[in-house]
């Protein structure tokens, strides 16, 4: 029979009801939630939502149950919940809630509690049409519009006077329209004027190209008109400004209006229109999955609130804390699940590695130099880790070209002389070939005839690849270098002790994950050169311990870098040629597009043909950009990596650490847009060799603060200082984002943490590690619905290490 989720948990139910100790699965049923929710998920869709988070629910608190009788009662639920199965009737479109006719008057929810996942098709006034449009900006269901954010806001609180107005004041006015009239210019442009007045004065108001107006705006009404005070001819004036009639409930005028971003066909008033309602009625729905003791001890605003006053506020200080409540959420949320992980890591014993000193000592002894300080220091820290009953997690955090691999390759070796395995796994093949030729070299003196070194990548098949499977089956390869190929699930280890991930930011947490699941609890250590300042290390590592190699080995000719000013790109190009013509390579990176990698591929496409064809015709070029297979990728890598190509143009995916030493110019376009952390890791692509070695930068902008940023750049080679100056320039969320994209949330966390200062981190940081201390299960059925987010992050992948 086929297992599915259902007869699988079944199985393990059974095996539980025969002692109730919660042992039937290792670290008990509430650590087998993510797992199975993540199973249950593929296999039945996201209809059985509501179902499987029941189940994952009472598992969690199965764990938490106090004694064998509350366990037998649980037990029989729980199974009752399994066998009826996901299969359960969702509301159809029409049935759902309306929107309450007066949704400022408090009632009650409707009976069958509405479904915030639901299509926004649900709701009234959003057609097929609108539903599209709206998609369009990423926003699918009812939740999402509740989360959909203005841009920002125009205060339009101020209500003053007709006579008390002044020049370039953002003001609000309340009048009677005393006359209306549209006029056609030369031009064929429509211009409706009205002119108003509050018995202190009046005022003359132009609108351009709305003729519709005059079916509005009548002789004799009262309106709200809000704007900035413009001056025509030495009079006063508005211009096309905001307006709307007079009445209760102001949404466009005199009050703090929010701006949303747009889209072809969505008008700016429609969709306060529609927000408004929205969020008025669904915000009250909307569970708060914040523990209450937090949002008390914070000060926080109610979720409701929260959401409310972030659309439509009614002070600036509201809207602060509004956003920052938003913002905390999310940094909230991300610390809660990394400390989870931690946790999950540490509560099995791992497997303690016999350290030989004569090994170590034979390792060091055989490098063709000597160790840096910082270096020696983490290789300590990995030493002692490894000899450790607890298993290590460790980050291994240094600039491009700071000696990493030597370090891990010494950890590899420890392993494998004390009889256990070492999987090294890097996120391309040529990154795992390098790895390997530097692995075997470094490993030839110190390892024994008997313990093989070997790689294992997509390109290795056959017979070679048997024979790795079987060295691994049976042990006698101690240390194996790969890509994803490792992670297949036909790869069987005798005894993988030390799981080595380069480049960690390349791979999600499952894959991480599935290295670790190869072998009982291992060693992990994972490597990565984007430096984060210090302060911000433990929000986005915190579930790891770190060792930071903070030194440069000797003798390094720094990359010169240069701010080239736009007008002086020939002369780039002609340098460029210059440095070919001795022999050397060069990358040129396109600028950043934001909006999406289709974009930026198209973008990169058009600017590889244009220096192919007209600044470079006689030069061999490639291309790299987010959009190709990783087949392709590699093809092209490879061929500048042989020296076939001359000038490799690419989008930032190049970052990730590939040595072409023979690569001596690298020039970016458009780098204002980069982190000063991401320049650093571009220009890390060169310098790798015995040649000089330049880093041109190209800025489109003459804004002081881009210079000033690019200066940083052109002045220090130190990539934690520049990290430093990065998050004094453009705040926290830069890290968090790169760090942490690949969920939506964190796509929010770093919208909100913009406005959001360092201060707020910490204190969701500092609030999450004691929350974590008082239920590191989350098995309080009050903490159900953050368990629930807490697994979809460890599920999703996303970026936690
Ligand atoms: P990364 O930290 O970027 O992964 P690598 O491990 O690739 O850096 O090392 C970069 C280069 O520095 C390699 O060629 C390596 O042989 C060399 N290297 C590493 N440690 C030292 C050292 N202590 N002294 C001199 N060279 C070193
Ligand atoms: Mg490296």
């Amino acid at each position: 029979m086929m297992t599915t989720p259902v007869t699988k948990l079944t199985k393990i139910l059974d095996l539980e009801a025969e002692k109730y100790r919660d042992q039937a699965v290792v670290g008990g049923l509430a650590s087998y939630v993510p797992t199975w929710t993540q199973e249950a998920r593929r296999a039945f869709g996201p209809k059985a939502g509501d179902w499987i988070d029941e189940i994952a629910g009472r598992l969690r608190t199965y764990s938490a149950l106090p004694d064998t009788a509350a366990r037998r009662e649980a037990l029989v639920t729980l199974r009752d919940v399994l066998n009826r199965g996901p299969a359960r009737a969702e509301p159809a479109p029409d049935q759902a809630p309306k929107p309450a006719v007066k949704p400022s008057e408090p009632s009650p929810p409707p009976r069958q509690p509405p479904d915030l996942e639901s299509p926004i098709t649900v709701v009234r006034g959003i057609g097929p049409k609108r539903s599209q449009r709206l998609q369009r900006l990423g926003v699918h269901t009812i939740r999402d519009l509740l989360y959909f954010l203005p841009r920002r806001y125009d205060d339009y609180s101020q209500l003053l006077p007709i006579n008390r107005l002044k020049y370039g004041q953002e003001v609000t006015i309340i009048a009677r329209v005393k006359k209306a009239y549209t006029r056609d210019t030369r031009g064929g442009r429509s211009i409706f004027k009205a002119i108003l007045t509050d018995g202190t004065g009046s005022v003359e108001v132009t609108w351009f190209n709305q003729p519709y107006l005059a079916n509005q705006i009548k002789q004799g009404q009262q309106i709200v008109v809000s704007g900035e005070v413009d001056e025509y001819l030495g009079h006063l004036c508005f211009t096309s400004p905001q307006w709307e009639p007079l009445r209760e409930e102001l949404l466009h005028t005199n009050r703090i209006v929010p701006v949303y971003p747009l889209t072809e066909g969505l008008t700016a008033r429609s969709l306060r229109r529609l927000m408004k309602r929205v969020v008025t009625y669904w915000s009250r729905l909307l569970p708060d999955y914040l523990p209450r003791s937090v949002v008390r001890a914070e000060g926080l605003l109610d979720l409701e609130t929260a959401i409310l006053q972030a659309h439509f506020p009614s002070s600036q200080e509201l809207l602060k804390r509004a956003r920052q409540r938003l913002a905390f959420d999310e940094l909230f949320v991300l610390q809660v699940a990394l400390l989870r992980q931690r946790h999950e890591w540490r509560s099995e014993p791992g497997q303690p590695i016999p350290v030989r000193e004569d090994v170590l000592q034979s390792f060091v002894h055989s490098l063709p130099y000597e160790l840096t300080e910082a270096q020696q220091r983490s290789l300590e820290q990995i030493v002692e880790d490894l000899q450790s009953e607890r298993p290590m997690t460790r980050l291994l955090q240094g600039d491009v070209g700071s000696g990493k691999t030597v370090v891990a390759a010494a950890a590899m070796a420890l392993t494998a002389s004390a009889g256990s395995q070492a999987a090294m796994m890097a996120p391309t093949e040529i990154l795992a070939e390098q790895h390997y030729r530097t692995v075997t070299s470094l490993l030839d003196d110190t390892l024994g005839d008997d313990i093989q070194v070997r790689l294992l990548t997509g390109s290795v098949t056959g017979e070679d690849r048997d024979q790795i499977y079987a060295g691994l089956e049976n042990g006698t390869v101690g240390v194996v270098v790969g890509t994803h190929a490792l992670i297949q699930e036909s790869v069987t280890f005798d005894r993988l002790a030390l799981a080595v991930v380069d480049e960690q930011h390349r791979f999600g947490v499952r894959q991480r994950g599935a290295l670790r699941q190869k072998g009982y609890n291992p060693h992990l250590l994972v490597m990565t050169a984007t430096p984060i300042p210090r302060s911000l290390q433990l929000t986005v590592w915190g579930h790891l311990d770190v060792s930071v190699i903070d030194q440069m080995p000797p003798g390094r000719k720094p990359v010169v870098t240069r701010l080239i000013l736009p007008t002086e790109r020939e002369r780039a190009y002609a340098f460029v040629r210059s440095q070919i013509e001795k022999g050397r390579q060069a990358f040129i990176i396109c600028p950043l597009v934001e909006e999406s990698d289709k974009l930026e591929a198209k973008a990169a496409v058009e600017e590889y043909e244009r220096l192919q064809q007209t600044i470079f015709p006689h030069l061999e070029l490639g291309l790299l950009h987010g959009r190709m297979t990783g087949e392709e990728k590699e093809s092209t890598m490879a061929r500048f990596a042989r020296g076939e190509l001359d000038i490799l143009v690419a989008t930032s995916v190049i970052e990730v650490g590939i040595d072409v030493p023979n690569a001596g110019v690298m020039l970016v376009e458009g780098a204002e847009r980069f982190g000063l952390a991401q320049l650093h890791q571009f220009r890390g692509r060169v310098g790798r060799g015995e040649h000089a070695s330049y880093c041109l930068l190209i800025s489109d902008s003459s804004s002081e603060q881009a210079q000033q940023r690019l200066k940083a750049v052109e002045e220090t080679n130190d990539g934690f200082a520049l990290a430093r100056k990065d998050l004094e320039m453009r705040g926290p969320g830069e890290f968090l984002g790169t760090q942490q994209s690949g969920f939506a949330q964190a796509v929010l966390a770093m919208e909100l943490a913009r406005i959001a200062d360092l201060r707020l981190v910490e204190r969701a940081r500092e609030a999450a590690r004691r929350f974590f201390e008082t239920d590191p299960k989350l098995a309080d059925p009050a903490h159900r619905l953050l368990a629930r987010r807490v697994d979809r992050i460890l599920e999703q992948g996303g970026q936690i290490n």
